[in-house]
């Protein structure tokens, strides 16, 4: 059967997605719907993987159907493609299963040459109109699909301004523009080498195959690893015909949500401009007017407009992001999506979906991206600080939250200051483009002079979750020369400015934040994800504070506690350094009695913190050298406070010295070498319980964990040490007290025989850190040095330290999952590496049915919640 590449939109619905991608589904759904679309044809995502399995050629069955659709256009509309008389335009756009805005590129007014130009003049008696929609094709085909840089368009367009005097583009004459089309083809040429293209299925099918190429630029690439989108999807393209927003006064352009993204009010947000093109609203270059001016000029496509916004909400149920089009007061829509929106109007939206009887719960759990969440759990300002604080600009507060840092005026430079230096940043930028992404991704804040609330800026921002104050006028950048200016004051490259995405204030001060809480929308939908999921979602905290805090997110329990964390402290670190440097287990042991009482009191901290929610300690796992000095300048001084000659020291930081400290003596093994270091643990943690249990009547049952194991008889020798010491002071005390002791499974062996060491170990936590690291052989700590190769190259598409490689590292868990219940059935089994708090993999970790998963304390939520949509997507 010859496979059909090529879909009409009134052959489609929104139930083709994976084909049609996601503006292609809508379109095809809105036309079944009876609603005033002007009418194209879908290139689906197969014809996208098929241009790329023939490496990089598009099928002559592909061809043929994009030709069949043009003549069924040309049919519909009557026109014809590049007629001198009654030329069809269209649009290309792309559309992938997943909305990537600002990713992929868009070409209007396609079909324009130099006879049909004069065919749209003649036939719309508009000079100005048609000379304006030519320009305005040479440049965005020459950006898109032989990228041009379309400054050098935007300069001429500049000069010819100041040349007449006119303050902006529609003040030009068709005369005027007309030069400029001559301009541009120049331009073209000599960036190109080559004359514009005048043949309409040319421009079209060079359009279609950028599209094609654009699903595999470097900027779709990172939007993808941000998004968990695979490459495999592809992209599909819409040739869509051209209506006319730019044809004079009662003609216009734009965008609208029908909620509100910022904040979830449920009230129609947009903005539209009058005699304008689409990319004018998007890319900021006018500033445009909220939608409520459409209904003062136009009432009755206002009302219209009304009408078929709210049928499309009742439709999709859920918020709408609506692109639309006047022309001559006849009112067209040109794509629906579910709009992006920030955690907190995703949050309030889905509340009131439930309330206003349009969804159900489980519908409402699985509209907000849990990974969203990460939002609302960032600092806000303090308010008592923002109170003396003077705002020097305000901008239109296009994503809320708050951010403070240093200035960098191109996204270069701010990823390397976050790269390379830590630094908190604020990327300040005249308008944002897709260019940018990666800087944007780097910026706690995010500052634009030009563009409203529906920018690339804003958009973009708004669906990071990171700050942004889009249109802000009151400041003059100059981004050559690197610094800003407002009113009096003149901000550098590095210096720090407050950024308020919520108010739209920006101040000059670095302004302290203070943390958020869970409460109003977020509380009552979170309750909903608990009700539902089945999975117990832990936290890895180390100190009371941070569970406290942990357990205010949601947090059942402890599933990590890194022991080492407590030793670096500066009172104990030298307690720690006299252990390593004994030579005596004597000297040892006296060394390790200095660290109990302390190591007591941490665990006492950490117990009544979590009152009687289980607790997970697990045992010193880091290499010593760790902990010891490595310059000579601290050598010295270390040397000197512990009493010890600098050679001697010396001696023993080379002795610790290994090639691979990641394999080396460190986790279990260090317990096999100097077992009184796991039996000192082992006292602490059973004392700090029986201690609890007897001040407060909290009944703690510890498990205590033994790292890095690969072997039974080794984690047999530490779990012997610790019940030992458990079993003595527990009779002792006279007092009930239930333990376990269970173990890591992050070496491979383990893994390979976990029926062997679930024989002894009570339950199993899954550390697919160094499970990923030894799985791979990719170091943890240097693979983020050259994994950027892998994803440029396509070799991986994620970061499997942050992503758990479910193809690989996830069949290890598997076995070991069941292999452990193989030999004890009631074994408990939990994941405490990073993906632990990773939507994809806690959906993983459900279906192999591990019965908690633990993360840090700021992505309990987000496990809450992704841990109650497995359990809906795996029904
Ligand atoms: C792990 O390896 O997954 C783990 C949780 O331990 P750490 O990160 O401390 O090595
Ligand atoms: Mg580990």
């Amino acid at each position: 059967m010859v496979t059909k590449f090529v879909y009409m939109f009134s052959e489609g619905d929104a139930s083709m997605r994976n084909l049609l991608g996601g503006k292609g589904a809508n379109l095809a759904e809105m036309t079944k719907l009876g609603m005033p679309i002007p009418q194209g044809f879908t290139v689906t995502t197969e014809a996208c993987n098929d241009y790329y399995d023939k490496g990089r050629v598009v099928d002559d069955g592909v061809i043929k159907g994009i030709e069949d659709g043009i003549e069924k256009l040309e049919a519909i509309s009557n026109k014809k493609f590049g007629d001198k008389n009654n030329p069809l335009l269209v649009s290309v756009r792309s559309g992938s299963r997943a909305s990537m805005p600002g990713m992929m590129d868009t070409v209007l007014n396609l079909g324009l040459n130099d006879a049909s130009v004069e065919g749209l003049k003649n036939k719309t008696g508009n000079m100005k109109f048609a000379y304006d929609s030519y320009r305005r094709f040479i440049q965005m085909f020459a950006d898109v699909v032989k990228e041009v840089n379309k400054e050098f368009f935007e300069e001429e367009l500049v000069k010819m301004k100041e040349l007449k005097g006119a303050a902006s583009d529609m003040d030009l004459t068709g005369e005027d523009f007309k030069k400029l089309v001559s301009t541009f083809k120049k331009i073209y040429k000599e960036k190109t080498g080559a004359d514009f293209p005048q043949e309409p299925k040319e421009q079209l099918m060079e359009s279609i195959t950028a599209v094609f190429r654009s699903w595999d630029n470097p900027r779709a690439i990172v939007y993808r690893r941000m998004h968990d989108i695979p490459s495999s999807w592809g992209t599909a393209v819409n040739v869509q015909m051209m209506v006319f927003g730019n044809m004079g006064d009662t003609c216009g352009t734009g965008v609208a949500f029908t909620r509100n993204p910022a904040t979830g009010e449920n009230l129609i947000f947009g903005e539209y401009l009058i005699n304008a093109q689409g990319e004018d609203v998007v890319a900021g270059v006018r500033t445009p007017n909220p939608i409520a001016v459409l209904e003062r000029d136009m009432p009755e496509v206002y009302k219209e407009f009304m009408d078929i916004t709210t049928n499309l909400e009742n439709h999709y149920q859920d918020m709408q992001d609506v692109e639309f089009t006047i022309e001559n007061k006849k009112l067209y829509f040109l794509q629906t999506r579910n709009g992006k929106r920030t955690a907190q109007a995703a949050l309030k939206i889905a509340v009131d979906l439930v309330a206003e009887g349009m969804v159900t719960e489980e519908e409402a759990i699985m509209k907000v991206d849990p990974k969203q969440l990460d939002q609302l759990l960032h600092p806000m300002f303090d308010v008592k600080v923002l109170d003396n604080a003077t705002p020097v600009a305000k901008g239109l507060p296009a994503s809320p939250g708050a951010a403070a840092g240093q200035v960098y005026f191109t996204a270069e430079a701010a990823k390397e200051a976050k790269d390379k230096r830590d630094e908190r940043v604020i990327l300040v930028r005249q308008e944002t483009s897709p260019e940018d992404i990666e800087g944007m991704a780097a910026a706690r804040g995010i500052l634009t002079v030009r563009g409203g609330m529906t920018s690339h800026a804003a958009v973009v921002a708004r669906g990071m979750g990171t700050c942004c104050v889009a249109g802000c006028g009151d400041i003059v950048v100059n981004e050559k020369e690197k610094y800003f200016t407002v009113g009096s004051y003149t901000v550098k490259e590095g210096d720090f400015i407050s950024l308020d995405g919520t108010t739209g204030k920006v101040y000059i001060d670095d302004i302290k934040t203070v943390s958020p809480e869970i409460s109003g929308d977020f509380a009552t939908f979170m309750a909903w994800s608990d009700k539902i999921r089945t999975l117990k979602v832990r936290t890895n905290a180390d100190t009371p504070k941070d569970a406290i805090k942990a357990v205010e997110f949601g947090a059942e329990g402890i599933g990590l506690t890194r022991t080492e964390h407590m030793f670096f402290n500066d009172t104990r670190i030298t307690s720690v350094r006299k252990m390593i440097l004994a030579e005596t287990e004597e000297a040892r042991r006296a060394a390790l009695n200095e660290l109990l009482p302390m190591q007591r009191e941490d665990f006492i901290g950490i117990y009544e913190a979590m009152e009687e929610k289980p607790v997970t300690i697990r045992l010193l796992d880091p290499p010593l050298h760790e902990f010891l000095p490595q310059d000579e300048k601290s050598i010295v001084k270390i040397a000197k406070e512990m009493n010890v000659t600098v050679e001697k020291l010396k001696a023993k930081i080379e002795s610790l010295h290994e090639f691979n400290p990641m394999m080396g003596h460190r986790g279990c093994r260090l317990a096999i070498t100097f077992p009184e270091i796991a039996e000192m643990q082992g006292r602490a943690i059973i004392e700090a319980a029986l201690e609890v249990k007897k001040t407060k009547g909290f009944n703690i049952i510890p498990e205590i964990m033994v790292p890095l194991a690969g072997e039974a008889r080794e984690f047999k020798y530490v779990k012997d040490v610790i019940t030992n010491v458990a079993d003595t002071l527990i009779k002792e005390s006279g007092i009930e007290l239930d333990y376990m002791v269970g173990t890591m499974i992050e070496i491979p062996r383990a893994a390979l025989l976990a029926d062997e060491i679930a024989k002894e170990a009570a339950f199993f936590s899954f550390g697919t850190n160094d499970l990923t690291q030894m799985t791979f052989g990719f170091s943890r700590d240097d693979a983020g040095g050259f994994l950027d190769d892998y994803y440029t190259k396509q070799i991986y598409e994620f970061d499997p330290f942050a992503k758990l490689d479910q193809e690989g590292v996830g069949q290890l868990v598997k076995m070991a999952v069941e292999k452990g219940k193989s030999t004890r059935p009631n074994i408990k089994l939990g994941i405490c590496g990073e993906h632990g708090g990773d939507p994809s993999s806690v959906d993983f970790c459900y279906r192999v049915g591990l019965h908690y998963v633990s993360c840090s304390p700021f992505r309990v939520p987000i496990a809450r919640l992704a841990a109650a949509q497995s359990v809906l997507m795996n029904k």
